[in-house]
């Protein structure tokens, strides 16, 4: 039996376009089947769609909607447009007139539930001075396009609406709905106009079984693509002020109840405080998959974490080394604020810290605090939950179709990458989806290490190379075709 690179199950007779050459490809273990039921997606000359993806990027990067105030309505006005022309039908909903959102179906036949695939149209603001070109030009040099929003997050609406254009011009049959949405606010949203607005008053719009949008990364080493991480999985921020009392008086005359006195050393004891490890599903996929593709000694620390024996040693190391490592493996605790005080000569009645707390997807939270609590175990200090619209979600399966399809749409088009789930220690609007059960997925464009860390998303400068992008658009074709494509 031959058995498919892929999925590793597939045999001979479930194989497309058996020839001399398959059999020959197989028996390298290079061949692909459909006993996962690839959809037969259109075939598309990527050489030609260059142009048209470019254009529109260009246009979406070319317009501010740096944030505040965001002014997200211009893009949409864009998008309708340019929809509209080809027939697919928009809705406009909007919390706030300038900060619309944008909505887009194309129509499967309800035999399964639809994919939404989205992108915010928002972007974080700008240092003039700290760009070598102008910000909004969507200049393009030396094998880049430099702009605010190029890889935060321009690139997905434009791959996003590359797909609907391409999948409306095909006519091919569909099993789910295809739900495009531009949605405002992901990076300043004080006022909720973005997601949350979505979310609350416009779900039956968006309602999807699965989500597709930013949030993973893939690296480019040596000019290929060696890693694709795919976000299914985020912390939920789970902050608290730690408040202490004392008695307040002359500065002279020290008091034992000195609330100063006492914060400092509650923050000492969260500080110190190791809060337990806990794998899930994605982060024990990835330490697994990760020691795969690493050198020996790296290899034999992310194996060793669940050895008893080994994984105190292992987590002191990543607590000093590899910091991100060591958060996606618990609940973490930052102290990050201090406050108290009001001259040198007086001891003050109160004083107060705020704690960051990120909470891995599964904490019992209230719990957490109780635990919280012990650690400090001082009667003077009150723990103080700081009110978060950020739901504590549930990480997405790595075992069904469009994790899969994601798998093999990177594979596809990056042959020679290693795909691992990711659990990312900050938050996204991803969390809102997966809170309402829709099973929801981050990728990301590829980027060399430089680029990520010099010009990646919020930094004073942001580029993409022009080749990611195009390379980008193809995963996003693949991944939503193999999902909803007539079978
Ligand atoms: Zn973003």
């Amino acid at each position: 039996m031959i058995i498919c690179r892929l999925c590793r199950k597939g045999e001979m007779r479930s194989m497309r376009n058996i020839t001399l050459g398959t059999i020959i490809f197989a028996v390298l273990g290079a061949v692909e089947c459909t006993s996962v039921g690839r959809a037969q997606a259109p075939a598309i000359d990527w050489e030609r769609q260059k142009a048209e993806t470019l254009q529109h990027y260009l246009t979406l990067v070319r317009i501010d909607t740096s944030n505040p105030p965001g002014n997200e309505t211009k893009v949409v006005d864009y998008l309708k447009k340019v929809l509209e022309s080809e027939n697919i039908p928009t809705r406009i909903l909007a919390l706030d007139p300038n900060r619309a959102n944008l909505v887009a179906r194309l129509k499967g036949n309800g035999t399964r539930r639809p994919i939404l695939i989205l992108g915010h149209t928002d972007v974080v603001g700008v240092q003039r001075e700290k760009w070598p070109v102008d910000p909004f030009g969507a200049i393009l040099r030396d094998g880049y396009i430099w702009g605010r929003g190029t890889v935060d997050d321009k690139h997905t609406l434009a791959a996003n609406l590359i797909v609907m254009l391409l999948l409306k011009r095909s006519g091919v049959p569909l099993d789910r709905d295809v739900i495009f949405l531009a949605e405002s606010g992901e990076e300043t949203d004080p006022t909720d106009v973005g997601m949350p607005f979505m979310v609350e008053h416009h779900f039956d719009e968006i309602n999807a079984e699965f989500a597709l949008t930013e949030g993973g990364t893939s690296t480019i080493d040596n000019g290929r693509v060696s890693v694709v991480q795919i976000a299914t999985a985020e912390k939920a921020p789970r902050r608290v002020r730690l408040v202490t009392s004392g008695s307040s008086g002359h500065a002279s005359v020290p008091r034992v109840n000195n609330a100063v006195i006492h914060l400092g050393a509650a923050i000492q004891k969260v500080g110190a405080w190791e809060t337990p490890m806990r794998l899930n599903d994605t982060t024990r996929t990835y330490f697994e998959k990760l020691a795969s593709i690493s050198v020996p000694e790296k290899a034999a620390r992310y194996n060793g974490l669940l050895d008893p024996q080994r994984s105190a040693a292992i987590q002191r190391y990543l607590a000093l080394s590899e910091p991100s490592h060591y958060s996606m493996l618990r609940t973490s605790v930052v102290p990050t604020m201090l406050k108290g005080g009001i001259a040198p000569n007086v001891i003050p009645s109160e004083a107060e810290a705020t704690i960051d707390i990120r909470a891995l997807p599964d904490e019992d939270v209230p719990r957490f605090y109780e635990e919280m609590a012990r650690v400090i175990n001082d009667p003077a200090v009150r723990i103080v939950p700081i009110a978060s619209s950020r739901p504590v979600a549930p990480p997405s399966r790595l075992d069904n179709e469009m994790y899969r399809a994601l798998e093999q749409a990177v594979k596809r088009v990056y042959p020679e990458s290693t795909v691992l789930p990711a659990m990312v220690t900050w938050y996204t609007d991803m969390a809102l989806l997966r809170s309402k059960g829709v099973q929801s997925y981050g990728i990301g464009p590829a980027l060399t290490s430089e680029d990520n860390t010099n010009f990646g998303a919020h930094s004073d400068v942001e580029r993409i190379l022009e080749s990611s992008l195009y390379k980008f658009v193809q995963v996003t074709w693949e991944a939503v075709t193999d999902v909803a494509v007539r079978k």
